[in-house]
């Protein structure tokens, strides 16, 4: 089930990454998504193989690399049993804290990069809020100024890895959007520590990904000071822009890791399984989706190569970004639950592994953004329609 040939680095990415993933095998993640605890195992493996700065600068003990060459880390990871709960507990690191790159000082990048490639830091985001969704700029958490730094208060949504997290970039308001002049005006990026004196984390119960906390945050005057602020203030939504895209490829990517894995299982068993004195994967009727399965997972893979490829050349990409998590959303999704009906029963039960991964995916189609959304950017920015949202 690989993907199309790849370059020669590529290629020894994927070797590399692969010998360190599949040191943890089903059983582990099984144990994960009973327990619902941290991989931590997994987390230090990575960066102790020097995976979590892959994309990070050389200068900062980092590989300088893309996002094709992170989309391929990505893919593998996602491939091995361990679902999202594998991903996110390293992607996390990848592109999320791209903005220190693009907007941080030498002195920020010698302070917080070092550590985070290093595995020493772990990093949440704080950028949804209850009552904003998907609309950003309606966020309300607001850091008032003060003497050397910033009180923040506000509430956050959906923050994972909160639990474990020593850090928490953090999107506020610094001016109400009343008074400013565009809605995406007035917003403020922070680096900071989390601070559990005065962010109160409430772990919320979800469908999936159990070892990879989600929670809300009740933030009651944090004092940030002034060196932890991202870029100027009331820059940040333009800050937090650089790492939209690179992250909904890497979504991507996973998305197609996890439904290739189910793909695979689903095939395994369709050439075993025998009932009617024939194997069932010898029926049309089950080879055929399977197969179809296949070419959707394949024609998403080559739209995440495209994107990334665009965005590794400093070239425009939100069309193809989007469109490879949209596209690699569903058919990964798509292909888990055709491995559960291939299994027929035995897809329902937990030791099969294809109702975990069936779960796992499902958040690709949800977070960052959801299909519609991703729509309605396509109908207004690709086809010229008039914005709908
Ligand atoms: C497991 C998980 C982990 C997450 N981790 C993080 C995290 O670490 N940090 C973080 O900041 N956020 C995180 N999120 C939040 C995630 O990014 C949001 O859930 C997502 O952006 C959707 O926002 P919402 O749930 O508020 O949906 P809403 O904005 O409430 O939208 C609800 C539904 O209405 C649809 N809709 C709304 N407006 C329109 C419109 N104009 N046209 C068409 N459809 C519309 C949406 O598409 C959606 O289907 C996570 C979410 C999940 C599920």
């Amino acid at each position: 089930m690989t993907p199309s040939p790849e370059r020669d680095d590529l290629a020894a990415i994927r070797a590399g990454v692969r010998a360190v993933v599949t040191r943890f095998d089903d059983a582990y993640w099984l144990a994960r998504d009973a327990d619902g605890a941290f991989p931590t195992e997994f987390h230090r493996a990575m960066a102790e193989g020097g995976w979590l700065g892959i994309t990070m600068p050389v200068a900062q003990g980092g590989a300088g690399l893309g996002v094709t060459e992170a989309a391929v880390m990505m893919h593998e990871v996602a491939s091995h049993g361990g679902g999202m709960t594998a991903a996110s507990s390293v992607h996390i690191n990848l592109f999320g804290p791209h903005p220190i790159v693009v907007a941080g000082t030498a002195v920020q990048q010698a302070r917080w990069i070092p550590r985070l490639v290093a595995g020493a830091d772990q990093v949440a985001f704080g950028f949804t809020e209850p009552d904003a969704g998907l609309d950003t700029t309606r966020i309300t958490t607001f850091a008032e100024k003060v003497d050397g730094g910033y009180l923040v208060s506000g509430q956050k949504v959906w923050t994972s890895t909160a639990q474990v997290a020593g850090k928490i970039m953090l999107l506020t308001r610094t001016t109400r959007r009343a008074a400013c002049a565009r809605p995406t005006d007035g917003i403020t990026l922070f680096y900071t520590d989390l601070d559990r004196a005065r962010i109160e984390v409430r772990r919320i119960g979800k469908m999936g990904r159990a070892a990879v906390d989600s929670n809300a945050l009740f933030i009651d005057r944090l004092f940030v000071p002034e060196a932890d602020r991202i870029g100027a203030e009331g820059a940040g939504f333009e800050t937090i822009l650089h790492s939209l895209n690179p992250e909904r490829i890497l979504i991507a990517a996973e998305a197609i890791g996890i439904g290739q894995d189910a793909l695979r299982r689903a095939t395994d068993y369709a050439r075993d399984r025998t009932v009617f004195d024939r194997p069932i994967g010898q029926n049309q009727g089950v080879q055929h989706p399977l197969a179809e399965r296949w070419m959707y997972l394949e024609a998403a893979w080559l739209m995440v190569l495209h994107a990334a490829a665009l965005y590794d050349a400093g070239a425009p990409c939100g069309a193809e970004a989007n469109s490879a998590k949209f596209l690699g959303a569903r058919a990964g999704h798509e292909a888990c639950w055709q491995a559960i009906a291939t299994l027929g029963g035995y897809g329902y039960a937990r030791e099969y592994h294809v109702e975990r991964l069936y779960r796992e995916v499902a958040i690709t189609r949800l977070a960052p953004i959801t299909e519609q959304l991703i729509l309605c950017f396509v109908a207004e920015k690709v086809l010229g329609l008039p914005r709908s949202y």
